[in-house]
């Protein structure tokens, strides 16, 4: 089982239909099937006009998974949009507090360093405070110093020491909003996903979510494949004018499934040139 996890914040793009080629041309290839969920964890940005923009470009494209949130894309499985899973984040994380794996921290986000990849760095400092209830606070989970080690189906073995990293892994913000790592690590594994494939930008998390499911007692872990993200002709990553063009404003724009899909494969440098592709040699070309 596989999955396509887009956020609500926005419309989907032409690295969206790269990373749905990918899922699904690999996925059948291998003959799993592909579940869409929708991650709506942060109820600041998501946005339920993006949601059903995701569910109709997604048929547009004629990109049908076997299981989705929504009425009629294959099977109906509300519990795949996170919003509706915020008990079970919550029991979660409850059972890991039990066992003493949980700690409050008011720390803003001004106060953290950034970490080797830019990205924030907590000590764990506040888990020898006593934060009191009436103090808003998020809720963290100590990670690991220690190297976790994976096998990538294209970037290879790698090896991530998730508190090197980012230091202690916030699961809760201080409004309540269970983060993607924790939800996206507890979500694989409830749905039994062990196929993740996702774009090269969220290599670096795997660690993290893996040290998340050790926590969690899964049984195993999943298979990964972190594909490269879109590329202009020099090799660098596509700028924002290009991801900003939605799927949504092609189709206003004349464009059709076809050439959209032709394109997002020109751009991912699996055709040798740009022309409208149907959605099986889309797929076809994602397999090579
Ligand atoms: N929701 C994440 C995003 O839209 C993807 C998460 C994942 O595939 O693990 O970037």
């Amino acid at each position: 089982m596989s999955r396509f996890a887009p956020a609500p914040t926005g419309y989907l793009h032409l690295g969206h239909v790269v990373s749905c080629l990918y899922v699904f041309g690999l996925t059948r290839a291998l003959g799993g099937q592909v579940l869409v969920r929708i991650e709506d964890h942060d109820r600041t940005r998501a946005r339920p006009e993006f949601d059903e923009a995701i569910r109709e470009d997604l048929a547009w494209l004629g990109l049908i998974p076997d299981r989705s949130p929504w009425k009629g894309l294959g099977e109906f499985d509300p519990a795949l949009r996170q919003s509706h899973r915020a008990d079970v984040h919550a029991a979660r994380l409850a059972d890991l507090a039990r066992g003493g794996l949980v700690y409050r921290c008011d720390c803003p986000r001004s106060s953290m360093t950034p970490g080797n990849d830019g990205e924030l760095f907590h000590q764990g400092y506040c888990q020898s405070r006593k934060i009191p209830d009436d103090v808003p606070h998020g809720l963290r989970i100590p990670m690991p110093d220690r190297d976790i080690t994976f096998h990538d189906l294209i970037a290879g073995p790698q090896s991530q020491n998730p508190f090197r990293q980012t230091g202690d892994l916030l699961a809760r913000d201080r409004h309540g909003c269970f983060t993607y790592h924790f939800s996206c690590a507890v979500d694989d594994l409830d749905q039994g996903v062990n196929l993740v494939i996702r774009g090269r930008d969220l290599l670096a998390s795997t660690g993290r979510q893996l040290a998340l499911r050790e926590l969690l007692s899964a049984p195993g872990s999943p298979v990964f494949c972190h594909h490269d993200l879109l590329v202009d002709e020099t090799g660098r990553k596509l700028g924002k004018r290009f991801l900003s063009t939605s799927i949504r404003k092609m189709r206003l724009d004349g464009g059709t499934p076809e050439s959209i899909l032709g394109l997002a494969a020109f751009l991912a440098r699996k055709t040798q040139h740009q022309g409208p592709l149907d959605l099986p040699s889309a797929l076809d070309s994602f397999m090579r």
